[in-house]
């Protein structure tokens, strides 16, 4: 009985220690969290957690699947060739890199670039829940089918598979949150197939095309709020 009490007290402690993942109230405070993370094995073979990075002010926000073997090594998403690649589509297409905030849904590198599995998209999500409440994005831009796939289960919508889901604008509600989701494809994926990259640009057209109509900015209006966010 003695046993069964303390395991009670054990779980309620670590409920209450990660139910206040979720409500993170500043970006330093949550980006420590994930540099520190071991909630799942994926700690054992990361050289550095990757948080995600860009405007903390921007009402856009790019998630891709898991870092690389770049990403791992330099704790930054996007930075390896298909980040490169991405790089150059979003300035081509006219949705500059430092104007949204890029992350992924698992923040730790799954060893040999393997998927990253349920249990570790699971438990990895208290962070990027913490980000959308935190960014509050009106634009969801899910890179790949991993992406895509959690962020229509978060909505409650089903998912088909990338190549019938992208190149498309969908309206949903996720944490409370109304937001417009365009899936597209992962750069990886565009790297080294033209016809790919022919698509994944066309979806940024199509990206751009959302973002004028909230008015010709990406980023939120800057508020003493905001600001004073930013300071802590
Ligand atoms: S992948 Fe996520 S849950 Fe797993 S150790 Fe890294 S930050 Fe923590």
């Amino acid at each position: 009985m003695r046993g069964k009490k303390a395991n009670l007290l054990c779980a309620n402690a670590s409920l209450r220690r990660w139910g206040a993942v979720s409500s993170f109230i500043s970006w330093d405070e949550l980006e420590n969290a994930i540099r520190n993370c071991r909630r799942c094995s994926l700690h054992r073979s990361r050289r550095n957690a990757v948080p995600g990075e860009g405007s903390r002010e921007s009402q856009v926000i790019l998630i891709g699947e898991a870092p690389g073997s770049t990403e791992d090594e330099m704790g930054r998403p996007f930075v390896g060739a298909a980040g490169k690649l991405l790089t150059v589509i979003m300035e081509s297409a006219g949705v500059p890199r430092w104007n949204v905030y890029i992350t992924n849904v698992v923040k730790c590198r799954p060893p040999n670039n393997r998927e990253p599995s349920d249990d570790e998209i699971s438990l990895c999500s208290v962070y990027l829940e913490a980000q959308l409440r935190l960014l509050k994005p009106r634009a969801i831009v899910t890179l790949g089918n991993i992406a895509g796939r959690k962020i229509f289960s978060m909505g409650g919508m089903e998912w088909s598979g990338i190549s019938r889901m992208r190149g498309r604008v969908y309206k949903m509600n996720i944490l409370g949150l109304e937001a417009v989701v365009i899936p597209t494809l992962h750069p990886a994926a565009a790297l080294y197939n033209p016809q790919l990259k022919k698509l994944l640009e066309s979806d940024f057209e199509l990206i751009k095309g959302v973002l004028d109509s909230f008015g010709g900015s990406i980023s939120r209006p800057k508020t003493l709020f905001n600001y004073m966010k930013q300071q802590h």
